[in-house]
């Protein structure tokens, strides 16, 4: 192991956990402070691919992960009226044969709580609540940062984890204009009680339209159904996963979809729907100083039809853990570690964006025609799901 650092991370969310994991596990002292009073997820779903659940593993928490997790055995796509199904890809043991590790459909508060506890297990007091990052400054000796209740704390590195309106990005490269891609996305969740007896329950379908689609796949061990809407609209609508919006509106959004699409919003929780706006944000062409870094949504926010953006800030976790292990200096390091992965999460965040049309054709033909293009064995999933950040190579850049 390179020298053993003090290594202070801004944002307990899924990168900010795994990293505090991994740098511990690693033999680094690690400090976590979360602006929130408690560690929580909002209560929906995420989707966890082979190139992510190999770094789970090796941070000791797959087990407790599939405990809690569905393997979805294929994902459909079905055209939104007559319920056809035009593509599937398939997932469980297919996945897991050819990538080497599972894909997995998580509750967010599962994933959260079970990524708090290994942190906690590996370091009691590592995660500190209630504190947050007003501003860093970083010297010859050290990174200093001031939190919004005037305290202060002093280390030698710190990874800004702290998400799309990240305040050490907005330091690092001053405010920048958020995008709105012309999308909205609903979340809600409909608790499998609630749907009739008679229904026969979707695996993990795709459903698409003009304009607008959806997404739907269990979570919690099959006891919710995970429910997320796509839909374009001219008007900006506030970002954030916690902006309520009338069930109704739901409802009137989707109207136009099969009898199962209008079952599951029937059976949905009606006081706990969301709608937010999607945005973008303008690519970063660097994202490390000297003692500062980012990771995850604070380096590179990616819109979620690829449901990839917690998966890279599981990959950078994994890649900054070996840089700091393989290289002495701090700014090498650092650098090492954005060099490995600027330009695949680069791909990634524009082939997420580029998704978005695939989901949204005017006609049934249109679908076909652009599915019947897609290969799923094809280079491109290979080269997404096979890689290895615990083994991809590092590159020694000069800072
Ligand atoms: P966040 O999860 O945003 O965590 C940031 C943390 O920092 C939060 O806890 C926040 O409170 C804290 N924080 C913020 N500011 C401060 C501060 N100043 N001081 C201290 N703490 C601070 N990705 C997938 O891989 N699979 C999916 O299936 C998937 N589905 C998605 C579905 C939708 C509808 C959307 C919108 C996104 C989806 N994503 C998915 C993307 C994924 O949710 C994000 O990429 C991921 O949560 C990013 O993790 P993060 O740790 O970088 O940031």
């Amino acid at each position: 192991m390179a020298k053993r650092r003090k290594i202070l991370i801004a944002g307990a969310g899924i990168g900010g956990l795994t990293v505090a994991g991994l740098l511990l596990q690693a033999g680094h002292d690690v400090d976590v402070f979360e602006q929130a009073p408690e560690l929580g997820e909002v209560g929906a779903g995420i989707q966890v691919s082979a190139n992510a659940t190999r770094v789970l593993r090796q941070l000791g928490v797959l087990e407790r992960l599939e405990a809690v997790s569905v393997h979805p055995l294929r994902t459909e796509f079905r055209l939104h009226d007559t319920g056809e199904v035009i593509s599937q890809i398939i997932l469980g043991d297919e996945h897991e044969a050819k990538f080497g590790a599972p894909y997995m459909q998580i509750y967010r508060p599962d994933i959260l709580r079970i990524l708090e506890e290994r942190v906690r297990e590996l370091s009691p007091s590592a995660i500190h609540l209630d504190q947050a990052l007003e501003s860093y400054s970083e010297d010859a000796g050290g990174v200093t940062l001031r939190f919004t209740d005037g305290t202060t704390a002093r280390g030698d590195i710190l990874i800004g984890c702290d998400g799309i309106k990240s305040v050490v990005r907005s330091q690092m490269h001053g405010p920048e204009p958020a995008n709105y891609t012309g999308n909205v996305a609903w979340r809600v969740m409909v608790p499998a009680e609630n749907l009739p007896p008679d229904f026969q329950p979707p695996i993990f379908v795709n459903w698409m339209g003009p304009e607008k689609h959806m997404v739907v796949y269990w979570v919690c061990g099959g006891k919710l159904l995970n429910f997320v809407g796509c839909v374009e609209r001219p008007a900006w609508k506030e970002e954030g996963w916690t902006v309520k919006a009338p069930w109704e509106d739901l409802k009137a959004d989707f109207a136009s979809f099969h009898r199962d699409v209008q079952t599951m919003i029937d059976a949905a929780d009606r006081d706990n729907c969301y709608c937010w706006a999607l945005n973008n944000r303008p690519r970063l062409d660097y994202w490390s100083t000297t003692r500062v870094t980012l990771l995850g949504d604070s380096a590179h926010p990616t819109l979620p039809y690829m449901a990839q953006g917690a998966v890279m800030a599981i990959e950078d976790s994994a890649v900054l853990m070996r840089a700091l292990d393989a290289v002495d200096d701090i700014a090498d390091a650092l650098k090492a570690y954005e060099h490995a992965r600027i330009d695949r999460t680069a791909r990634i965040v524009d082939e997420s964006t580029e998704h978005a049309s695939l989901f949204h054709f005017e006609s049934h033909q249109e679908f076909r025609d652009a599915f019947a293009k897609k290969d799923p064995d094809s280079d491109r999933a290979r080269w997404l799901y096979n890689y290895d950040p615990l083994s991809v190579p590092l590159e020694a850049v000069d800072a």
